[in-house]
């Protein structure tokens, strides 16, 4: 009988130890899957980041975040939200031919506080399950909203720069038992690129512009125009190009003072600026000079487009502390016509564009100023070494 109940006693043991083994073996089997899932996680996340660190313009990692994040991270949506209180972000993007507007996942926001307003303060990350009271604004503008989500701040140096979203459809792609050293990481990632690129950007964007009227500089026309040049070259394209001085400006600064003139400056900047296409290039050349690179603008063309900037700038009036004041420009034009299958000259033709536009302004200024003058086309002849100037 004793040993009937020692028997059951060992076969109900054996059967828990076989029970335990199951589940031990199933606990261990989930957890090998979720490691695994976990390294290859890991490792699209380095490569992520790897191509992130080597981006080095702001828009190339703009589109990175916002088009290769869900493919990297398994995830259904993605969110960038950046504090652009200059207007610089949008116009680094822009100049990139980057549409800020239309993008999809890409939130700008002017201030500081609008983020605060707009989101809600957020100084740590969450992961977890989406509530849309809460977190509904950081994927205002996807169709289907996400089942959970990880968000998180981006800081630099105790400076806000935005958030960074995550949705995934799926309940279980952002548990609220997961860490949030990933997001955390990936922040201090994206907020040092962004920093970065930034900077890089903004120091290569005031190099080329103008303090004083925020146009393009010299530097950024003589860089252009020889790239313009060889881009009408191939297309057979003509080019015009502008040369633009103030007249009488020394009698401005003079009666008025600096501050004036400065205001001049910037006004008959705008004012030539809004007769432009986006695409044209202008620039403070020196002092109260000015130069327009027009591309595909023939020779009839540039004399009607410098006598509609010459009306403008004349019916223009600065006001500034009560003082209104009116001023003129002269005008230097000249034209590049290049000839089909003509061997490239030897000429240097953005400078003699420069030349002949600068030659005829000052022609301009000893016919009595407040007019246009015609430089002249400079043209190839087909198969010839040699150029010519002609007006028409
Ligand atoms: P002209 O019709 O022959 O061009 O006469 P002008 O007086 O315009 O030409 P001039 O070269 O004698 O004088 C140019 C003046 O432009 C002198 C200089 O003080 C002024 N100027 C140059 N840069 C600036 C600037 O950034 N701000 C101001 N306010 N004046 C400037
Ligand atoms: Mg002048
Ligand atoms: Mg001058």
């Amino acid at each position: 009988m004793l040993q009937s109940v020692d028997l059951h006693r060992e076969i109900t043991l054996e059967n828990d130890l076989n029970t335990d083994l199951i589940v031990l073996q199933s606990h261990l089997e989930s957890m090998l899957d979720r490691a695994k899932i976990n390294s290859a996680y890991l490792r699209k996340f380095q490569a992520f980041e790897m191509r992130l660190l080597k981006l080095n313009s702001l828009s190339d990692m703009v589109e990175h975040l916002l088009d290769d994040a869900k493919d990297y991270f398994d995830i259904d949506m993605i969110g960038l939200c950046l504090v652009d209180e200059k207007g610089e972000i949008a116009a680094i993007l822009s100049e990139a031919g980057y549409d800020c507007r239309s993008k999809k996942g890409l939130t700008l926001l002017d201030s500081k506080n609008k983020r605060v307003s707009t989101f809600g303060i957020m100084s740590r990350p969450y992961i977890g399950a989406f509530n849309n009271a809460k977190y509904g604004n950081y994927f205002s503008d996807v169709e289907k909203k996400p089942a959970s989500i990880a968000v998180t701040p981006l800081t630099r140096r105790d400076t806000i720069l935005g958030s960074l979203s995550l949705g995934s459809y799926q309940i279980d792609r952002f548990a609220d038992t997961m860490a949030t050293d990933f997001v955390e990481h990936l922040a201090s990632i994206v907020g040092i690129c962004l920093e970065n690129n930034l900077n890089f950007e903004t120091i290569k964007r005031t190099s080329f512009v103008d303090g004083l009227t925020g146009i393009n500089n010299r530097r950024f026309f003589e860089q252009r125009i020889g790239e313009e040049v060889d881009r009408c070259r191939r297309n057979l394209d003509p080019i015009s190009c502008l040369f633009l001085d103030i007249d009488f400006f020394k009698v401005v600064n003079d009666k008025l003072g600096h501050q004036v003139g400065d205001k001049v400056l910037c006004e008959v900047a705008n004012a030539i600026k809004a007769q432009l296409r986006s695409n044209d290039v202008l620039a403070r050349y020196g002092g109260e000079e000015f130069v327009v690179l027009l591309s595909n603008i023939d020779e009839v063309m540039v004399l009607e487009i410098a006598e509609r900037i010459l009306k403008t700038i004349r019916s223009l009036t600065v006001i500034l502390d009560g003082s209104s004041i009116s001023v003129t420009v002269s005008i230097g034009v000249s034209t590049y016509l290049p000839a089909p299958s003509s061997i490239p000259s030897e000429c240097d033709i953005p400078s003699m564009l420069v030349k002949i536009a600068d030659a005829a302004l000052y022609k301009a200024k000893r016919g009595g100023r407040n007019r246009v003058e015609n430089g002249g086309v400079i043209s190839e002849k087909s198969g010839i070494d040699k150029v010519s100037v002609a007006k028409i």
